[in-house]
């Protein structure tokens, strides 16, 4: 199964009809049908990790002032408390507990409504741990692997470059922030992983696209994910907002994978 790295931006994403909602629901179409999605959002940080394990999700309004239209939306896929088990026997090297209380937060819901828009297959969702340094976050990805091999599509969800106070409601790009996008791709691309997972020694401009690290962190779940015989591909490289990049990425084993053209 290909894994895929999403940048959310805005919750209104999932009632717009724009470049980010389309090129979700084309990529949702060319993948697979997988057997359940993992989805590891920056919408939901906690102390030690976490995992969903309710039959049924509860659809998360994470957010304030929004269109009222956002707060009707539901995205009823079932959970999947069985594999959320056998997931947190896997992985006995890491604590991780069964979560009955969070749900699918917009990280997840907004971009799966266009991927998947009939919600008929179980979504979990891993927390991050707040405790943990990147490099942790990036492990616990690579102890993920064995779920691609069990028709399990793992989606990070957030954004690479994401600044909230430098923010506009435009759709528009600051120059730091299309630049250190293009220098992540170019670490991403030539797989160094060293480099991003010690991202705050890119310098100064790395503090300014990555003030707080929660939308960042999935990335490394997925670039942990990555397997030397993965192909890469951006199926969105914008920035907007002025500093919000959505670049978003997947890793898929060519040979293997039945991604259509
Ligand atoms: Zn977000």
């Amino acid at each position: 199964m290909p894994t895929l790295f999403i940048g959310h931006g805005s919750p209104t994403n999932a009632i717009e009809d724009n470049k980010f909602s389309r090129a979700w629901a084309d990529i949702g179409r060319r993948l697979p049908k997988p057997k359940a999605i993992l989805s590891i959002s920056a919408h939901w940080e906690t102390s030690g990790s976490r995992i969903t394990a309710m039959p049924r999700p509860a659809t998360l309004y994470d957010f304030h002032g929004f269109p009222q239209a956002l707060y009707e939306i539901e995205y009823p896929a079932p959970g999947a408390p069985d594999l959320a088990r056998s997931i947190q026997k896997a992985l006995s090297d890491t604590v991780i507990q069964l979560d009955s209380n969070w749900g699918l937060d917009h990280g997840t819901w907004s971009i799966l409504c266009h991927m998947f828009p009939k919600a008929d297959i179980p979504v979990l969702q891993l927390s991050l741990d707040f405790n943990q340094p990147p490099e942790v976050h990036y492990q616990l990805g690579t102890k993920l692997q064995d779920l691609r091999n069990q028709d399990i599509l793992i989606i990070g969800s957030g954004n690479m470059v994401h600044n909230l106070s430098a923010m506009t409601w435009q759709d528009t790009a600051y120059d730091w922030a299309l630049d250190f996008d293009t220098r992540l791709a170019d670490l991403i691309s030539s797989g160094d992983h060293q480099a991003l997972i010690n991202y705050p020694s890119l310098g100064e401009d790395a503090h300014r696209a990555i003030p707080t690290n929660e939308h960042f962190l999935p990335l490394l779940y997925v670039l942990g994910l990555q397997k030397q015989t993965d192909n890469l591909t951006y199926f969105c490289d914008n920035v907007t907002l002025g500093s919000v990049s959505m670049r978003s990425m997947m890793l898929f084993e060519a040979h293997r994978s039945t991604i259509s053209k």
